[in-house]
């Protein structure tokens, strides 16, 4: 099918600053998509309107934020660790058992089914800022206009469009994976568990049914909107605001961004991981907080984890952009 192979063959000509070939010919999904894309994006600011007008003069109960931050770590980890460095872009072997686990973790965070997100990403490194990347910030041109559009477009306005992603092309090995292939078709009652269980949690711990209504919102919709949006801005901010220390592929122009770096579990050094996609660690520099990556670390302690991909420090050096020259163009591998 052409949608997504046109790109492929036009890419040659890409210069590095025009809007792509085709970038208006986008094909909207179908109604029904657009609508429950559009209640998956919309509807967990509603419930942050709806739990501020009940909190209102209360507080808001202690219970509600752990259970949102034991929530937003677990499906984090299950989306940076297993999801991206594990299961995309193989950075370590698991033990079968952590590999199901972190996938349905992943799967919790409602970002995708298993598989469709593996093949987007991978796609994405495949054809990184320039034509048949599923979401470039540079799709609409550097000018002004084009890259607020572009920003948009890369935040979630893909979502909203009908650009499949073969996963037969992309993901031939997780399809490969009966494990893979049951985490992926569980992912909508998987969806529902991971708003279940903050309602049941809340409600038992505090012993009342609005206990488990304000978990419900704090912990269930809150968190997934949150999560959902930092990730997002891995795909939209880190590939335009921040530093690019490291050498990528031509016209790849992803970013380090500090402020994302906890939030993101380390995901924000995301010039570092285009540099070098199959390393465990994104934050290859001192001092660069990277919690997935001593999550993956302590796996290996335990020996859960094995043949983890360590950066190593003569690439490292060799990956370097020369910063003293201003024509550190991107691109200049
Ligand atoms: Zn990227
Ligand atoms: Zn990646």
């Amino acid at each position: 099918m052409t949608i997504s192979e046109q790109p492929v063959k036009r890419r040659q000509d890409y210069d590095g600053t025009s809007p792509f070939p085709g970038a208006e010919e986008h094909a909207p999904a179908g109604r029904a998509v657009v609508a429950l894309t559009a209640s998956i994006v919309i509807l967990p600011f509603i419930a942050l309107g709806a739990v501020i007008v009940l909190a209102w003069g209360q507080g808001i109960a202690l219970t509600d934020l752990l259970l949102a931050a034991v929530l937003y770590g677990v499906t984090g980890l299950g989306v940076t660790v297993g999801f991206h460095r594990l299961l995309t872009h193989g950075s370590f072997t698991a033990r079968p058992w952590l590999r199901v686990a972190l996938a349905i973790a992943g799967s919790m965070s409602f970002q995708g089914n298993l598989i469709g997100w593996v093949a987007v990403h991978r796609r994405h490194h495949a054809f990184t800022d320039q034509p048949g990347d599923p979401h470039s910030p540079y799709r609409y041109g550097t000018g002004l206009r084009g890259q607020l559009r572009g920003l948009a477009h890369a935040h979630l306005g893909w979502l909203f469009t009908d650009d499949r992603t073969p996963a037969e092309r992309y993901a031939p090995d997780l399809l490969a994976e009966p494990a893979m292939v049951r985490v992926t078709r569980a992912f909508p009652a998987l969806c529902a568990l991971s708003l279940a269980l903050p309602f049941f949690a809340g409600w038992a711990i505090t012993g009342t049914l609005y206990g488990g209504l304000t978990a419900f919102l704090w912990a269930g919709l809150i968190r997934v909107a949150l999560l959902q949006h930092v990730t997002w801005s891995v795909n939209s901010l880190c590939h335009v605001i921040g530093s690019r220390p490291f050498k990528t592929r031509r016209h790849d122009r992803s970013t380090n961004l500090w402020p994302l770096a906890l939030l993101s579990f380390g995901e924000s050094w995301h010039n570092g991981h285009h540099s070098d996609p199959t390393c465990a660690r994104h934050g290859l520099e001192r001092g660069q907080l990277d919690p997935a990556g001593g999550v993956i670390r302590l796996f290996e302690r335990l020996g859960w984890a094995s043949d983890v991909h360590w950066p190593d420090a003569g690439r490292l050096q060799r990956r370097r952009t020369d910063l003293r020259s201003p024509a550190s163009a991107p691109g200049a591998d």
